[in-house]
């Protein structure tokens, strides 16, 4: 990889942000990103805000930005789509040597562009940031979050590293690579582990939010960890083979037992309770396991229909057309 002052040879970086009704956080989080480039004057910089259906302020203070700063431009989709999928349009649309997602809130501290450049001028082809500091993170979250990394990568072949966000910076070779995969249910951060390519972690403490609030509630969250799971594993699905087998074994041992115990001591009538209670659990298990099957099925469907990720609206600012 060269790095040269020579107009026509100089990298070009693309921060991508998505925002959700994040009219708050948007001031700051300019004047947070401005220090940065003025830092790194060897390379372009281009921002793709990408509006996720805001129902706020949020266009509007993005345009007002887009207007006096060319380095910006907007993608607003016609709708919310969530994160997975405002980051995609970003990633589709950046037209930079390197890419870099980061959030609205300021959570991902902006200083730590600079520490990622560094180390791809170095040759790496995918830079982490890695949280080793949470503590802005509420207690349910953490604790979720480190269930979730320990659960997903216990069944998954792909390992997601540990309190790895989408933060991270990506060489265009990488981000090429990302965009041939065509599954329409995008679990970002499994999609960017599977790609691979040559990877260099960095850390970094996790800041509270700017202002406003996470857009992520608990329940959000766990069909995120559904998805997560079931997008990277199909273990879920075998475990009730093995199950059923299980239970099939005690179930003949015990029918075993309750032929000879009936030949020595002859017929017991008692047993409702038992009875009952074995229907009950066997019943219950078998809807859990047609809930999971209908977890993939369900997958499988929507990914049938083959629906665009996500709809834009509108570009504004520099189009990038070419
Ligand atoms: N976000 C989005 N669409 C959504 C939810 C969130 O584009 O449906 C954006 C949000 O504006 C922010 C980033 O995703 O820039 C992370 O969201 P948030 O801070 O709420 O998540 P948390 O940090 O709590 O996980
Ligand atoms: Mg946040």
């Amino acid at each position: 990889m060269k790095f040269s002052n020579g107009d026509s040879n100089r990298k070009k970086i693309s921060i991508i942000v998505p925002f959700y009704n994040e009219s708050e956080s948007i001031t700051f989080f300019y004047e947070a990103l401005c220090p940065i480039f003025n830092n790194a004057c060897d390379l372009d910089f281009e921002v793709v805000c990408i509006d996720d259906g805001s129902n706020d302020d949020t266009l509007n203070k993005l345009i007002s930005i887009t207007e006096k700063d060319s380095r910006f431009n907007i993608i607003e989709l016609s709708r919310n789509f969530g994160k997975e999928a405002a980051l995609t349009a970003g990633i589709d649309k950046s037209i930079g040597d390197a890419i870099i997602p980061i959030d609205a809130d300021l959570q991902d501290p902006p200083e730590l562009i600079l520490e990622m450049i560094k180390e791809w001028k170095k040759g790496a082809e995918v830079v982490l940031a890695r949280r080793v500091d949470r503590r802005s993170d509420s207690f349910f979250k953490r604790i979720t979050a480190q269930l979730f990394y320990r659960f997903h990568n216990q069944f998954s072949s792909i390992k997601i590293p540990d309190n790895v966000g989408d933060f991270r910076l990506m060489d265009r070779i990488a981000v090429d690579a990302l965009k041939q995969i065509p599954e329409k249910q995008r679990f970002m951060k499994g999609l960017f582990a599977w790609i691979g390519f040559k990877t260099v972690t960095i850390d970094y403490a996790r800041n509270p939010r700017i202002s406003g609030t996470t857009k992520f509630s608990g329940w959000k969250l766990w069909n995120f960890a559904l998805e997560g799971i079931t997008s990277f594993s199909t273990i879920p699905l075998r475990f009730w083979t093995y199950i059923g087998g299980l239970g099939a074994v005690v179930t003949f041992f015990y029918a075993l037992f309750i032929v000879t115990k009936t030949l020595i001591y002859g017929i017991d009538l008692p047993g409702y309770a038992s009875l009952l209670v074995v229907i009950l659990f066997f019943s219950c298990l078998q809807l859990i396991s047609l809930g999971m099957l209908g977890e993939y099925i369900g997958r499988i469907y929507m990914e049938t229909k083959h629906r665009p990720i996500y709809l834009i609206r509108k570009h504004y600012g520099n189009t990038n057309e070419s």
